[in-house]
């Protein structure tokens, strides 16, 4: 009985041996196909440059800490927090982009996007285009492209339309006339513009596409509260080793940071809604 479990202790020993040895190895062999992720969501704008590149140095942190745990717990939890981020973002990008709706309702506004550039007068397609920026939270964007829109729309024949307008000036007011940036070119775009007035990007089209990254999205708020508490998470229990001197200030700063994260992340919430 003793020999049992004296045995069963020996191989249990030897899987977490063996498993602290290849997980660092796993972290490592993944990062170049990681790193290239990002970097491709960062070259199409999809994701800000400074979150990508505080994404990648975590990544690169729980590579280190994986490798060489200074304590026992962290080998796995870097290993866990690795494959948690660098599965669970492709898998959320997936699900966002595969939703059968979404890519219908893109193909519809790339349309009127179409419509418009042969004729930015029309106004079935500017209205339309409104349509679908009011539905995706630019209501500001919506009702001054709608206003410009139902001047050519007689009362007669778009009754629909004009009953949409009258609703959307009850509840649309100041707070949703802020303008949002091009994801081509950074430029301010306000409402009333269907195209970026620099770069002639369709931006809101871009901006509904967005993907998981963009700003105000889910991704851009994972990311930041993931690299926040990983960077809190593993390097506060190490600074109890180092002179208070480094240590607090240290600490204070990392704090700092995760209540950047979820300041902005938070910011990015309320501003969306
Ligand atoms: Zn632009």
């Amino acid at each position: 009985m003793l020999a049992l479990q004296d045995l069963s202790f020996v191989l249990w020993g030897q899987a977490t041996g063996a498993a602290n040895v290849l997980m660092p190895c796993f972290i490592w062999i993944a990062m170049p196909a990681w790193a290239i992720y990002l970097v491709h969501r960062m070259i199409m704008a999809e994701l800000d440059v400074l979150i990508g590149f505080l994404t990648l140095c975590a990544t690169v942190y729980l590579g280190f800490l994986a490798w060489r745990p200074p304590q026992e717990w962290m080998g796995f939890g870097a290993v866990i927090a690795f494959f948690s981020i660098v599965v669970g973002l492709p898998l959320m990008e997936k699900l966002n982009m595969a939703s059968a709706d979404k890519a219908l309702m893109l193909e519809q506004i790339e349309t009127q996007y179409t419509q418009l550039r042969r004729n930015p007068q029309n106004a079935i397609a500017t209205f339309r285009l409104a349509k679908y920026a009011y539905d995706n939270g630019m209501a500001g964007h919506a009702l001054a492209l709608a206003e410009i829109a139902i001047t050519s729309l007689s009362p007669a024949l778009f009754r629909e339309e004009h009953k949409t307008i009258a609703l959307w000036r009850m509840t649309v007011g100041p707070q949703h006339q802020a303008p949002v940036k091009c994801l081509g070119c950074g430029n301010d775009c306000h409402p009333g513009e269907a195209f970026c007035s620099k770069c002639w990007a369709p931006f809101i089209y871009d901006r509904i596409r967005g993907g998981v990254f963009k700003t105000s999205s889910v991704g851009r708020k994972v990311l930041l509260i993931w690299v926040a508490i990983v960077v809190a998470g593993f390097t506060i229990p190490q600074l109890a080793r180092i002179s208070p001197a480094i240590a607090i200030p240290v600490t204070l700063l990392l704090i700092a940071l995760c209540f950047w994260a979820l300041f902005t992340a938070i910011r990015d919430t309320v501003t969306n809604s």
